[in-house]
């Protein structure tokens, strides 16, 4: 009996020594985005390596998002924080940055990305002008609707991913490029699917679908806003109605967040058909970007037919 005892301990011994000889294991970096759609596009480009969490849901306008504690506390442990920028966030990002107390995710940290510097920004005006509350005043933030712009902004997330997280680069760059293969496959099958369309007129509520309604050769003819964050008149709504009618526009279309009775009733006057587009890719429940295109390209065919 005395001579077996040692070799319980021996085993173990020889288990420690191969979990020592083993890889350290290295932890996944952890992503915050602003949007759920840039969330979306991380989970392409980190894959395995990442762990992402959105800031605001595809149900919320992204221009008014609640800065709640929680968010504080992700902000303090993340290593990355993807922003559109845009001005898309200036209403309530910097205060999380702040209060989250990680100089990483500071505009000036290491971690940091804004995405609105890695693609062409419409409605860029010479001069911002927040006069009357423009929300758009640096430039419209809403190009994520445009898959061209997704693929800038994933160029743009892998080579993030890479800086902080250089050992894995290759892989990053492996799931880059798999996700721009799928995306230009997407895009060439959304193009065909509303190339019918081409010229049709259409109505928005916000000038959040002028990315995918240009890139589509969709017209947007009028907002139901006079200009983004401000609500309409009933003079405007009027004048839109009128506009509607004399271009026979056959979609109205807005994002659900935004007040449908007014949708539907310049739907109704003209006559039209109200398009509801998701306002992100819904992450939460495992939802891919081309996912969320797909159902944004769906809504707007069937709008339209
Ligand atoms: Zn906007």
């Amino acid at each position: 009996m005395r001579k077996l005892l040692p070799i319980v301990p021996l085993v173990a011994l020889a288990a420690l020594a191969t979990v020592a000889a083993a890889p350290p294991a290295v932890a996944d970096v952890k992503v915050v985005a602003t949007v759920p759609s840039l969330a979306a596009i991380a989970k392409e480009v980190g894959g395995k390596h990442v762990s992402v969490t959105a800031i605001s849901l595809p149900t919320q306008d992204a221009h008014f998002v609640d800065a709640k504690p929680s968010l504080v506390l992700k902000l303090n442990k993340a290593d990355a924080l993807l922003a559109i920028g845009a001005d898309l966030e200036i209403g309530w990002l910097p205060a999380l940055q702040t209060q989250a107390r990680n100089p990483r995710i500071l505009s000036s940290g290491a971690g940091y990305l804004e995405c609105a510097a890695h693609v062409t920004l419409r409605d860029r005006p010479a001069v911002a002008d927040r006069a009357q509350g423009d929300v758009h005043a640096a430039g419209n933030p809403h190009f994520l609707y445009d898959p061209r712009a997704a693929a800038a902004c994933a160029r743009a997330i892998a080579a993030h991913f890479a800086r902080l997280d250089g050992k894995r680069a290759k892989a990053y760059q492996a799931n880059l490029a798999r996700f721009l293969a799928a995306l230009d496959g997407a895009r060439a099958r959304w193009e065909k699917h509303l190339a019918a369309h081409r010229g049709a007129p259409v109505i928005t509520y916000h000038r959040s679908l002028t990315y995918l309604l240009d890139w589509l050769g969709l017209v947007e003819v009028a907002t139901i806003e006079p200009k983004p964050g401000i609500p309409p008149t009933a003079s405007h709504v009027a004048a839109v109605i009128d506009l509607g009618k004399a271009k026979a526009v056959k979609a109205v279309a807005q994002e659900a967040y935004y007040p449908d009775k007014t949708c539907a009733l310049v739907a109704r006057k003209i006559p039209a058909a109200v398009v509801r587009i998701p306002g992100g890719a819904d992450v939460a429940r495992g939802q891919s970007y081309i996912q969320h295109m797909d159902e944004v390209v769906n809504s707007l065919a069937a709008g339209l037919k």
